[in-house]
């Protein structure tokens, strides 16, 4: 019989052996800044009244009720357009892979700018697919003309854009968007809006899908403030989710997830108002930023600002000594080179962020 090594070896894909996994940074006793998470925990109150909803939930029973419940809570919220259908999924990063599921036809592709968000390659690899990145300018703007060049030359299926880019944090220039989104529909291809970072965004498309069929809008409830729940959403033409809906695993969002979105959208305006406190913060830490001598920041429409330093890895290690974590990109794409990526924390967070980032540079 064979060791396990050499079962292995027989039978996991070649690809996914090179792989390596999903590395997350260790934050124990750090003031953690470095994944895009709400910083704010929820009232005793709330906690309370949480606790008491979840402890009614009849777990003994496949999620259907509570999910068509959430369906139809989210529509509300997101102001349904007409003629649209609200999909759900385990965090976005769930929907993303779906979408390379669904539209893995012979010779399809997948392609998005780079720096942009490492999900779109992955699930494309994943699945197969051949994955098509396009670099930004140098100032992390879409390279409009190389964008439709791509477009033209590969008819990719899927199209991403991350809206606003992450982690680059910015909003791309809204005429290029369009014409992008033009181009994509004339080759019969489709645009996804990811707009995970939607609360803290000055523009968003939700409003415009009725006028393109083929887009779709994605969001998520993670860094709107539970990203330990799971919970992602995708907003499209009703026949354009009827057919990517088929390959969602039939139970994908559990009872206890359903509740505590729903817990969450009867309480919305407490997250409307964190993310109004995390939008003041983001434009005082801007401010801040501009005066270090160093550090360039640049313009942000989300709760976190990419920030160039004279020695990123320098100034990382430096700040982590100093107990705050935030991300070194600048091994995630060549156009990052010395960049860190760092996340709005709540007023006193973003105080020994700004302190450790001087005494590190
Ligand atoms: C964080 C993030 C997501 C993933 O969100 P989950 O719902 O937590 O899976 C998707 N897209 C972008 C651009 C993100 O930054």
């Amino acid at each position: 019989m064979a060791t396990l090594d050499e079962r292995l070896k027989k039978t996991i894909r070649q690809d996914i052996q090179s792989m390596h996994a999903y590395a997350i940074q260790n934050s124990a006793g750090l003031v953690k800044l470095d994944a895009m998470e709400n910083p704010f925990r929820l009232s005793e109150a709330l906690q309370k009244e949480l606790g008491e909803r979840l402890g009614r939930v009849a777990i003994n029973r496949y999620p259907v009720v509570c999910v068509a419940d959430v369906i139809t809570a989210l529509s509300t919220y997101v102001k349904l357009p007409a003629g649209c259908k609200l999909m759900l999924g385990n965090g976005s990063d769930e929907l993303i892979s779906l979408l390379a599921l669904a539209c893995d036809v012979p010779g399809a592709s997948i392609l998005a700018p780079l720096p942009g968000f490492v999900m779109y390659e992955m699930s494309a690899k994943l699945q197969g697919l051949k994955f098509i990145g396009v670099p930004l300018s140098t100032n992390f703007e879409l390279d409009e003309a190389a964008m439709l060049a791509a477009i033209e030359a590969h008819r990719p299926a899927i199209t991403w854009i991350a809206y606003p880019n992450n982690p680059t944090a910015n909003l791309f220039d809204e005429g290029a968007v369009e014409r992008i989104v033009a181009a994509v529909g004339k080759q019969n291809g489709l645009v996804v809006m990811d707009e995970a970072y939607q609360p803290f965004s000055s523009r968003s498309w939700m409003g415009k899908v009725t006028q393109h069929e083929h887009v779709l809008v994605m969001r998520t409830l993670s860094k709107f403030g539970l990203a330990g729940v799971r919970l992602g959403y995708m907003v499209g033409a009703a026949a354009l989710i009827d057919e990517v809906d088929k390959v969602r695993p039939p139970y994908n969002i559990s009872a206890l997830n359903a509740e505590a979105t729903l817990f969450a959208l009867d309480h919305a305006d407490v997250f409307a108002a964190q993310a109004e406190v995390l939008r003041a913060e983001r434009a005082k830490l801007l401010r801040l930023l501009a005066e270090v001598p160093g550090a360039q920041p640049f313009p942000s429409d989300a709760n976190m600002i990419l920030v160039r330093v004279p020695d990123s890895r320098k100034a990382f290690e430096g700040m982590r000594a100093r107990g705050v974590l935030v991300k070194n990109i600048e091994a995630l794409h060549p156009l990052l080179k010395n960049c860190l990526r760092l996340t709005v924390g709540t007023p006193e967070e973003n105080t020994l962020m700004i302190d450790a980032l001087k005494a590190s540079l």
